[in-house]
């Protein structure tokens, strides 16, 4: 009997201690999130706040009477709001600029488990700084080296005119020519970039794909003369989107004609519009080089080019998809590539609802 008691004793005391020992551990966890630099709120299933720190405090100016309240009333940016209600809540955040502080930025991301949500704030205004200096700094060089590079090419063109030039020269001139003429396309490219980089967002103009693609497919046939390819064109809609016709045709035209570029003589080249469930596809299709694996992440970084030498031979500036890059994200649409190498590869964007515009709207 005596050895059952003190049998149930033991058996309780270790309860307590394991119970003493989770609460221990719930309140480090407290502390140290309460300590952290960055704003952390947990947020329940009807978007309320539950419980924050002191960094969320100070940040959203939040009082103990605010537990509850829905968090669209302490960031009110249209972003935050797109974000949070996303069907599929994207890895890299949301960036809004700080409504109290100007000129301060913040990133906020989340983390959803069981029904509930946790929202972590992280100020990234030095990063957003140095990305704005980057950028001024990349547009700022390129725009200087404009006016020289435009003097040179005038003279060069002149000189290359002249009938007694001696011809040990003339090879010397062609390759100057030539050249500067690389550095211009580089230098061009460098400032659509940044202009497209700065101009987050752009006024949103009805576009008739059907004509943007038949110029696509105007200029892709001009450039086709000295390669012999098939190029097709297939519509299948008559959709329309919303966006920026100059910027697309310069990233749809850089698709194609890269297709072009990296297909030896004589391919095939199918260039398509087509409506899927998930909003207009834009693809081209080519059967050409192809692209190994380890090389297709890497494709949009600038400069990225997986044979410089033929790059170079082609006209190349190794910026192509990096302007195709922003000029989707810019549309709401992300470049997506398929490709094995030797046989081919696709690259294709699918333009979400919000910015296509049925053929049937009146
Ligand atoms: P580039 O000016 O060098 O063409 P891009 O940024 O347009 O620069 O393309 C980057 C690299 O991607 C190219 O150098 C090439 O290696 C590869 N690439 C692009 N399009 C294709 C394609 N359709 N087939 C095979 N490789 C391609």
């Amino acid at each position: 009997m005596n050895t059952l008691i003190s049998a149930q004793g033991n058996e309780q005391q270790s309860a307590l201690a394991t119970q003493q020992n989770s609460t221990d551990q719930l309140k480090k966890i407290r502390s140290a999130l309460r300590a952290l630099r960055d704003a952390v709120v947990l947020l329940n299933d009807n978007d309320g706040l539950e419980w924050w720190n002191q960094a969320a405090e100070d940040l959203l100016l939040l009082q103990v009477s605010d537990k509850g309240q829905c968090i669209f009333d302490f960031i009110s940016a249209p972003e935050f709001r797109q974000y949070y209600q996303a069907t599929t809540i994207a890895d890299e955040g949301v960036h809004i600029e700080s409504w109290h502080a100007p000129k301060r930025y913040l990133k906020c991301e989340l983390t959803p488990f069981g029904d509930e949500k946790l929202l972590i704030i992280y100020d990234v205004t030095r990063l957003h700084h140095l990305e704005e200096m980057r950028r001024d700094f990349v547009a700022n060089v390129s725009h200087e080296l404009r006016t020289p590079l435009t003097v040179m090419m005038g003279y060069l063109e002149n000189f290359s005119d002249q009938p007694d030039m001696p011809p040990h020269w003339k090879r010397g001139f062609e390759l100057m020519t030539q050249q500067t003429a690389r550095m211009n396309r580089i230098v061009n490219d460098l400032l659509l970039l940044s202009r497209i980089e700065i101009e987050e967002t752009h006024e949103l103009h009805y576009i008739d794909m059907t004509k943007l693609l038949t110029h696509v497919y105007d200029d892709a046939q001009a450039y086709n003369a000295g390669y012999g390819h098939s190029i097709h064109l297939q519509i299948d809609t008559y959709d329309g989107l919303y966006g920026s016709e100059m910027y697309l045709t310069s990233a749809l035209s850089n698709l194609v004609i890269n297709a072009i570029k990296y297909t030896p003589k004589g391919g095939n080249i199918t260039i398509s519009w087509a409506n899927t469930a998930e909003g207009c596809r834009f693809a081209v299709e080519d059967d050409g080089i192809g692209i190994a694996p380890q090389h297709i992440a890497r494709l949009t970084e600038r400069f990225y080019r997986i044979d410089k030498g033929r790059s170079r031979a082609t006209g190349g500036t190794g910026l192509g998809l990096a302007i195709v890059k922003h000029v989707l994200y810019q549309h709401q649409a992300n470049l997506q590539i398929e490709s094995v190498e030797g046989r081919g590869s696709t690259f294709s964007a699918v333009f979400p609802a919000t910015h296509v515009r049925s053929a049937h709207t009146p």
